[in-house]
């Protein structure tokens, strides 16, 4: 999912509509918009994508100068407009809505007790477990009550809090799911904005100012903005698979551009699986995910890039479809081969990741039946050989290739001449030789041990509490 907020701008909920827009590959089931005029909250949500689930009309009734914004996918909770965010309730001590992105682990065992103890829930979404704790606190303060609400929860969670007076973000210990802090000019004063990524300040003519940190929470108010660290300190923990696949390649993470980390998998890639050179060698992506790598790749291996493969941007990306009979049917509609690049050549494609192989293993004929003499993949991460429990919508580990094949295997299912992933030392040394040059604000230095690789290495950071075995699965 990704999540949007901004606070002190004219026209907030317009704001709004655009960030979401820079965010929608993070998420296209719903998206939703909670504004607020200081008085009220104003919100509105819609199935599908920002553009077609918000008309002028739609916008002009969210007024106010602060807002909250939400696109997403589903991880828990099933694919309805009751589970859309931001989810907005009205209790004791007035309004609240929220925001998002991120997953808790112990989500179906602090359901179980909180309806043990009465609460009535409405969406099967995990963040109402949130509401209900802050709900049921006795604090007196919001940023109290939303600390001690989440010293109860478990897993990652980047998350906006709106009310009539404030706008609260807050980042796991973890910070497994990443969360920045950006600002613009406006009028008098200054807006300030807090997005997923990056990419949503530069359309609106923010400015990044920084990542949130590891449990950090910032207070978001007319006095402007202050941050407190309300939770024990947890070594970081941030998602690699966010570089590899989920962000925006213009998005930067933690100080680093997402573009340059992809670059360097490609390079590290073709250093360590290689392809016999020769003049008769290209090197193609599978568009939009893989060609970062494949232009660190080409550049490393000396090759020559080209576009193989051209793609429709009449279709979103496969994955976000709920409906597996959709994806397979996708792979044609979206990739079509060029064959003035790939007749008579060995091609060396592309790709960030192997989910069930079954996009790979289209692809692969394509670009044999476009006359390639050769086909080598090249991956730009490990195999995926597990589930994400942390946010991200990975299938069921039976559904991963990777998690019953071995490499040979997996090239014999995909017809490929070679397979060849980059290692997890590769992954890991790519991101953190890059972000500690980069140098974060704060002065932390990444170690090996900085992020999650959980999907590739089935080292989880959070164990994960499944539910009750008396309860029936939503
Ligand atoms: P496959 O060959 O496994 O069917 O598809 C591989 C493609 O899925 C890659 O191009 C990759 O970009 C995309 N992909 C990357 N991450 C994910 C993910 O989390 N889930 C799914 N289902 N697909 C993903
Ligand atoms: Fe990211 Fe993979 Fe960890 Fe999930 S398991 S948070 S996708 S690195
Ligand atoms: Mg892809």
């Amino acid at each position: 999912c990704g999540v949007f907020g901004i606070f002190g701008h004219p026209e907030a909920a317009n704001m709004a509509y655009l960030g979401l827009h820079a965010l929608q590959h993070r998420g296209q089931e719903s998206a939703g918009i909670v504004s607020s005029d200081g008085e009220r909250l104003f919100g509105h949500r819609a199935m599908g994508r920002v553009q077609s689930g918000f008309s002028p009309t739609d916008l002009a009734t969210l007024p106010g100068d602060r807002a909250i914004g939400h696109v997403r996918y589903s991880t828990a909770g099933g694919s309805h407009l009751k589970n859309a965010q931001p989810l907005g309730v009205d209790y004791a001590r007035g309004s609240l809505a929220v925001a998002h992105n991120g997953n808790l682990t112990n989500h179906e065992a602090l359901r179980d007790r909180l309806e043990a103890r009465g609460s009535i829930y409405q969406t099967a979404s995990d963040t109402e477990s949130i509401v209900h704790l802050i709900a049921m606190s006795k604090k007196e303060e919001l940023r109290d009550r939303i600390a001690e609400a989440l010293t109860q929860v478990e897993g990652a969670y980047s998350l906006l809090f709106l009310t009539e007076r404030e706008l609260i973000a807050v980042r796991d210990p973890r910070a497994i799911r990443p969360l920045c802090l950006g600002e613009m000019a406006s009028g008098s004063g200054v807006t300030h904005v807090v997005a997923s990524e990056s990419t949503a300040f530069d359309l609106i003519g923010a400015r990044k100012v920084r990542d949130v940190a590891p449990g950090e929470m910032l207070i978001i108010s007319a006095d402007g903005v202050r941050s407190e660290f309300p939770f024990a300190q947890e070594p970081r923990k941030l998602c690699i698979f966010e570089h590899v696949y989920f962000a925006r390649p213009d998005s930067t993470i933690q100080g680093v551009s997402v573009y340059e980390v992809r670059k360097a998998f490609g390079r590290r890639l073709a250093a360590e699986q290689p392809v016999e050179p020769g003049d008769d060698l290209v090197v193609i992506p599978v568009p939009d995910s893989g060609v970062p790598a494949a232009i660190g790749f080409a550049d490393r291996a000396r090759a020559p890039f080209e576009m193989g493969l051209i793609r429709s941007h009449y279709v979103g990306r496969t994955f976000i479809e709920p409906q597996q009979s959709i994806r397979h049917f996708g792979v044609r509609l979206k990739l079509n081969p060029n064959r003035a690049v790939i007749e008579g050549k060995r091609v060396v494609v592309i790709d960030d990741s192997i989910v069930r192989g079954t996009t790979s293993r289209k692809i692969v004929k394509m670009i044999r039946d476009a006359g390639a003499r050769e086909v080598h993949v090249r991956i730009s991460s490990p195999p995926t050989r597990w589930p994400c429990y942390y946010g991200i919508d990975t299938p069921t580990r039976s559904e991963l290739i990777a998690s019953s094949h071995s490499v040979d295997e997996i090239s014999s299912y995909l017809t490929a001449d070679s397979v060849g992933y980059l290692s997890l030392e590769g992954l890991v040394e790519s991101v953190r030789s890059l972000e500690a040059r980069a140098g974060d604000a704060s002065g932390a230095r990444p170690s090996a041990e900085s992020y999650c690789h959980a999907c590739f290495s089935g080292s989880y950071p959070i164990p994960f509490t499944p539910a009750a075995p008396n309860r029936q699965l939503r």
